[in-house]
């Protein structure tokens, strides 16, 4: 049934590795950067990060001199996405028309489409540079698979829903099944949520379980809402209240629950997600895409919401790179106030990793190059037209502005994910991945076979 022709990773005999003489944005909480700079890590995590100059390489060290030409960051963090075989196929239509047409994939979908949906988004992220995705997503014990294959961090949310006319959603009894077999797996890399679709397609029980389970398990709550004008207006004449003011009703809003979008918060909605700790998942390009509009992001941060990027993947973005979601973070910000001074490099990138961290509640693991941190990291080619120039003057770095402004997903060259190099010269390590592409494109063959056979369903 799974045809992949698995290579085996090539591990250094050496455990130790130190990227030396490389351009290094460590993302602590001082920001510290080290034009010229060395970091020494191993599977167990971070052992040192620092200048040249006072870097201490242990005996017995694979060392890989970047000759001034790389840039290393921790690894990119996606806090909200959706695999898919499928994108380019919902296409020119705002969320309520896109919803139905998106989701003909999810009535037909088989444990074998799953598992290369999941395939081909996580190793398009992770050949971006983004470490860690999270996936809200069906048939997940094909996504947990997948992405200990390929070595990347999976934060699984199932799509859960107990709506009677939509009934190809996961169940919260999958969810528990899920979160048994799969939460903290993979020495931690694999972990699970409590995944809620949408209010409209969830009942009262629903939540009410939803909530127990979570904190049974000791695990996140993740949900959309307020994506679009439309649909607040729908739970309005559904619910006779606003959105979020629906959710804290239902109890789920706490620390370490997430919503996706959160586009049409008004100031009342943006203080209860202050007051429970609940986060938001920032989806730009999507939002722009489907036509939604533009969330509030400094009325967030004024409030201390946590923030973190995702891209709502490919189906709703067309594309999964971590460097496109800061761009068009910053770029969105700037235009939509006329103040050229939101959303600087250095946000940014805070919000595409230890921001992003601090979201899922893993800021003391991922999310910043430290000592005794996760060997999450990746390293960007600089010696490229487009990046150049990377030479810093006058106190000013412009290689911080480039990284978010110009580099593209296709500049990493490498990543370490917990210390294993799954990326190495822009080639796939874990897999073969010419053979991996070939099934996929066979399996996405027979999905669509498959799938002209459904009706889109309408809303509810
Ligand atoms: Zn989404």
């Amino acid at each position: 049934m799974f045809l992949l022709q698995k290579e085996s990773l090539i591990f250094s005999e050496k455990s130790k590795i130190a990227l030396i003489n490389a351009r290094i944005y460590t993302i602590n909480s001082h920001f510290d950067v080290y034009s010229n700079g060395a970091v020494v890590f191993e599977e167990s995590g971070i052992l040192s990060v620092g200048p040249m100059e006072t870097a201490q390489i242990p005996p017995e060290t694979n060392i890989i001199d970047c000759c001034g030409r790389k840039a290393i960051l921790p690894g990119l963090i996606d806090t909200h996405s959706h695999s898919s075989l499928l994108k380019g196929f919902s296409e020119n239509a705002q969320l309520l028309e896109w919803l139905p047409e998106y989701q003909r994939e999810h009535q037909i979908l088989t444990d074998e489409d799953a598992y290369f949906s999941c395939l081909l988004s996580y190793l398009e992220a992770v050949k971006g540079g983004t470490t860690l995705v999270t996936d809200m997503y069906r048939k997940l014990n094909q996504a947990a698979k997948a992405a200990i294959e390929l070595g990347i961090r999976v934060e699984l949310v199932p799509y859960a829903a107990d709506h009677n006319e939509k009934q190809f959603f996961e169940t919260l009894e999958t969810t528990r099944g899920l979160i048994e077999d799969w939460h903290g797996a993979a020495g931690g890399k694999v972990n699970t949520w409590v995944g809620l679709e949408h209010i409209t397609y969830c009942s009262k029980e629903m939540y009410k379980e939803a909530s127990a389970i979570a904190d049974e398990y000791g695990v996140n709550i993740h949900t959309h809402t307020s994506e679009q004008k439309e649909e607040v207006q729908l739970v309005l004449d559904s619910f006779g209240k606003r959105p979020v003011n629906q959710l804290e009703q239902y109890g789920i809003l706490r620390p370490g629950t997430v919503l996706a979008h959160c586009v049409w918060l008004d100031k009342g909605e943006i203080a209860i997600l202050a007051k429970t700790g609940t986060g938001v998942a920032h989806c730009p390009i999507s939002n722009m895409k489907l036509a939604s509009g533009t969330a509030p992001l400094e009325d967030f941060f004024e409030a201390g919401v946590q923030v973190g990027l995702g891209s709502d993947g490919g189906i709703s973005n067309n594309s999964l790179s971590g460097f496109e979601l800061m761009k068009t973070t910053s770029l969105l910000q700037k235009v939509s106030q006329l103040d050229a001074t939101a959303i600087p490099a250095e946000k940014a990138l805070r919000l595409a990793t230890i921001d992003g961290a601090r979201l899922l509640g893993r800021q003391n693991e991922i999310g910043s190059l430290e000592p005794n941190k996760a060997s999450d990291l990746i390293a960007i080619d600089l010696w490229q037209p487009h990046l150049m120039p990377i030479i810093s003057s006058e106190g000013h770095d412009p290689v911080l502005w480039n990284l978010v402004f110009a580099a593209r997903a296709s500049d990493v060259t490498d990543v370490w994910i917990q210390g294993k190099q799954i990326v190495q010269d822009r080639g796939l390590l874990s897999l073969n991945e010419q053979s991996l592409l070939d099934d996929i494109h066979r399996q996405t063959a027979d999905l669509l076979r498959r799938r002209q056979r459904v009706k889109p369903i309408p809303i509810v």
